[in-house]
């Protein structure tokens, strides 16, 4: 399946907002067994959107375009597309009667241009929009007028928004893919979220014994990013559901604790479930991270069943009134130290009256190094019933980097303490 994807947007043309859609859908894409043979970006003008869609129909079996699907006029989409295949736009009451309703459920009036987003062209499939008004739209191409060998076409409109576009291709694009589109074969894509390891080594580690793999069609791939390497396990054929999971098998034998989550999960999913399951708790107390622990930890649906309380104690006082780090061991061994890290943590444990707590003290950079504390070290201690345990590591990124990987070392300290426990 020749599939073309178009993204519309001056915005990502000027560079104001980043292309997340075309690493989302493709990836999603190719997790299903299908690829994307072509990708392309284009401004919200008329005859661009235009040229782009027909020369993408011109070769592929599906077109997915997003974005500008809205009722402001810079919103085209819809229209243009209707133009270039000759189809008339009829207003859809159904659609209209959705988007009445989300005004009135947020008591808010309904704009007189929010009613575009009802028209929809002859022949087009409506796929519902759960997160706003504008529906996304399908159309079978049949014959597909721009392509010399004929046949047919798929042509799906979706809108720019992520959170209105990511549920509407999970639940309306795929199945529809599934539908016109099945595959040859079966396809099974695995992806095991590893931390605490680079690229080659994981490699080193796994790939020679999944080579007697191969020949049965497992394909394996790395996808390596700042604290974390995705090991992406494929088969193709009949045998492909057998042959992932004899995969999985070794590499959970050969690097089973370094594997954090599946798939899309991510390490603070995996920190509140196995928390919840437990009926654990958690305190935090983050200086160099700024609280961006507790935000991870508050993206995850459920986390006020385990999350007790997250400090930004940035301050020496801060350090001292909020969590009862003593005078002495600052004084002692500075703000930034195994000793403080303790104390941090052992003091939010026991205010919190939490089963764990976990505390970060570090020199994020650029300034504040010494030689002996140089810029990236930081000291990660999690307390427990069973004592507290420490880290030091050195992480020498930029600001924003430092705190990723520092707060994925906290909760891997938790994670492999939650997973031994059991
Ligand atoms: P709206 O009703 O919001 O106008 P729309 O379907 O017309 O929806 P656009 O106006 O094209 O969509 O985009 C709306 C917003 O969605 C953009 O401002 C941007 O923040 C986000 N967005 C659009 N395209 C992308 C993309 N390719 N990647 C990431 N975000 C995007």
């Amino acid at each position: 399946v020749a599939i073309e994807l178009i993204n519309t947007g001056s915005e990502l043309l000027l560079g104001r907002v980043l292309n997340t859609h075309q690493q989302w859908i493709c990836r999603q894409l190719a997790d299903h067994g299908y690829e994307v043979t072509r990708q392309i970006c284009v401004a919200d003008e008329g005859r661009q959107i235009q040229a782009a869609v027909r020369e993408s129909l011109s070769r592929a079996d599906l077109v997915l375009t997003t974005g500008g699907l809205g009722p402001t006029s810079d919103d085209i989409t819809r229209d243009l597309i209707a133009q270039l295949l000759g189809r008339a736009l009829v207003e859809d009451p159904a659609i209209l009667s959705t988007i009445t309703g989300y005004f009135a459920q947020r008591r808010r009036p309904m704009p007189a241009s929010t009613k575009v987003q009802a028209m929809v062209p002859v022949g087009a499939r409506v796929l519902p929009n759960l997160h706003g008004t504008a529906p996304g739209l399908a159309m079978e191409v049949n014959p597909n007028p721009f392509r010399e060998s004929g046949g047919r076409s798929w042509l799906i409109l979706l809108p720019g928004p992520p959170r209105e576009l990511r549920p509407m291709f999970t639940e309306s694009v795929l199945p529809l893919l599934r539908n016109e589109f099945p595959l040859a074969q079966p396809f099974v894509c695995r992806t095991l979220r590893t931390t605490g390891m680079g690229e080659s080594m994981v490699e080193e580690k796994i790939a020679g014994s999944l080579e007697f793999l191969r020949p049965v069609g497992l394909q394996i791939g790395y996808c390596a990013r700042v604290g974390e390497v995705d090991v992406r396990l494929v088969g193709h054929g009949e045998k492909a559901e057998a042959t992932v999971r004899q995969a999985e098998e070794i590499v959970r034998q050969l690097i089973g604790p370094l594997i954090f989550a599946i798939g899309d999960g991510t390490m603070e999913s995996t920190i509140v479930q196995l928390l919840a399951e437990r009926r654990q708790t958690l305190a935090l107390a983050e200086s160099c991270t700024g609280g961006f622990i507790a935000h991870r930890v508050t993206n995850v649906p459920g986390a006020s069943a385990v999350l007790l309380c997250g400090l930004v104690t940035y301050s020496n006082d801060a350090k001292k009134n909020l969590l009862g780090v003593r005078e002495e061991t600052l004084a002692a061994h500075g703000a930034v130290s195994e000793e403080v890290a303790r104390e941090m943590a052992e003091g939010a444990r026991q205010r919190n009256k939490a089963d764990f707590a976990l505390a970060v003290t570090g020199i994020a950079g650029p300034d504040g190094g010494s030689e002996s504390k140089p810029v990236g070290t930081v000291f990660i201690a999690l307390a427990s019933k069973s004592g507290t345990v420490m880290e030091k590591r050195f992480n020498a990124f930029d600001r924003e980097t430092f705190k990723f990987v520092t707060a994925q070392q906290a909760f891997d300290l938790l994670r492999r303490a939650l997973v031994t426990e059991g």
